[in-house]
């Protein structure tokens, strides 16, 4: 079938809510990524991160095809070994406590938020901090979550009881804490927000805040996760533990899969009957996951993450240096930013145009997560068309 047929079937029958390059992938591996007519892009920001370990990871597809044919989904109204297996395994990489398994960041963080407010009695402390240019989903509990006007024009009413303050500025949340307070939700990395990485010192200061005030700090690593940063979650950079945190994207290497992790003492709050997602850890997906994680322990991903990170920065330094308008480059590991004091619509043009995909953000960060597979050649040759792109897209 022709692009244009595609195209047409798009306009008559799906929603439009995306915005969508004229252009139809067909295959992918690894950060190679084709058309049906055989036009190979290279891909430094697979599906928003979900492709966490590139395209078709041979493990990943490897363990959807044997589990797809023993069992695909069994309600949660029985045990399946593999949610069992990578419950622990989860456990076992963050800290003590119990999962959630939802199908997308936004669920995961919609568990957290019902969480957190029946940890706060039901109804007597509700309110929780989110902060400016934050993301946390599409639901109408994320969109009230989130910290950009942008996601809620249309949708008011909102769900009350969401107040946010401007990030890294400690002294804004410790201002709006009232007695109705129950949880501070913040991404140790803003992804939409434009790769804004918050401070050690911020961190520290909202966990030291919510001991105090029996607060939950809850970690959305929705985006920030799986190895990406440099460590298998974020929040290990700054040793600051938070009582929830949130995954999805890249944990099921490409499959719909997200979750909520909450720490011992706040696990149970929520009961049977409380919450529930008919998909949520069924075999298929969890066996997926397992796989992600298995490749990240034996083949030395989160090393590869730091050093390829740091040779990626090094090459986005180097362009810096070069033009006057790249005014820094933000992140940490794979989760890159180049800040321009100028739209980098054309830039991110003039890169598609020459076969590199990469993401826009807030109108003047150009954002660059490759997977953690990603090698020195790939980055030499994104590298070189981003040198072009950013000659030409000015
Ligand atoms: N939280 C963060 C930090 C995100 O970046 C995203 C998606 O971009 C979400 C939540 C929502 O995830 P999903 O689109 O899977 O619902």
């Amino acid at each position: 079938m022709r692009t244009e047929e595609i195209i047409r079937k798009y306009e008559k029958y799906i929603m439009p809510t995306y915005t969508r390059k004229n252009l139809v992938f067909s295959r992918a591996e690894g950060l190679k990524v084709w058309t049906p007519e055989g036009v190979e892009y290279l891909d430094f920001f697979p599906g928003w991160a979900v492709s966490g370990l590139g395209h078709c990871h041979k493990r990943v597809v490897r363990a959807i095809r044997e589990q797809a044919g023993k069992i695909i989904h069994i309600s949660n109204n029985y045990y399946n070994k593999l949610q069992a297996d990578l419950a622990e395994k989860l456990i076992q990489h963050s800290f003590n406590g119990k999962v959630f398994f939802a199908n997308s960041g936004a669920e995961a963080n919609e568990c957290a938020i019902k969480l957190a407010r029946k940890y706060g009695g039901g109804g007597s402390r509700y309110e929780i901090i989110t902060a400016e240019k934050s993301f946390h989903g599409r639901t109408m509990a994320t969109i009230s979550a989130t910290g950009q006007e942008k996601v809620k024009a249309g949708f008011h009413p909102l769900l009350e009881g969401f107040r946010t303050v401007p990030f890294n500025n400690l002294k804004a949340v410790e201002k709006a804490i009232t007695e109705k307070t129950v949880a501070i939700m913040i991404e140790p990395i803003q992804g939409e927000g434009g790769i804004n990485v918050a401070s050690g010192d911020y961190l520290r200061g909202l966990k030291q805040l919510c001991d105090e005030r029996d607060l939950l700090l809850m970690f959305d690593e929705v985006q920030t996760g799986m190895g990406r940063t440099g460590e298998i979650f974020c929040y290990k950079h700054f040793g600051v533990e938070p009582h929830i945190m949130t995954l999805a994207k890249s944990l099921g290497g490409g499959v719909p899969i997200g979750c909520a992790i909450a720490a011992e003492g706040v696990a149970d709050t929520l009961t049977a009957g409380n919450h529930a997602s008919t998909f949520g850890g069924s075999p298929l997906v969890c066996a997926a996951a397992l796989a992600v994680l298995e490749a990240i322990e034996e083949e030395r991903l989160i090393e590869n993450a730091r050093s390829m990170g740091a040779y990626l920065r090094k090459g986005l330094e180097r362009l810096k240096d070069e033009f006057s308008f790249v005014k820094q480059v933000k992140g940490m590991g794979l989760m890159l930013g180049l800040e321009l004091s100028k739209e980098c619509k054309g830039i991110y043009e003039q890169a598609f145009k020459r076969r590199l995909l990469i993401n826009c953000t807030q109108g003047n960060i150009l954002r660059i997560m490759p997977p953690i597979t990603v090698t020195k050649p790939e980055i030499d040759k994104a590298l070189g068309i981003l040198s072009e792109a950013i000659r030409q897209g000015v």
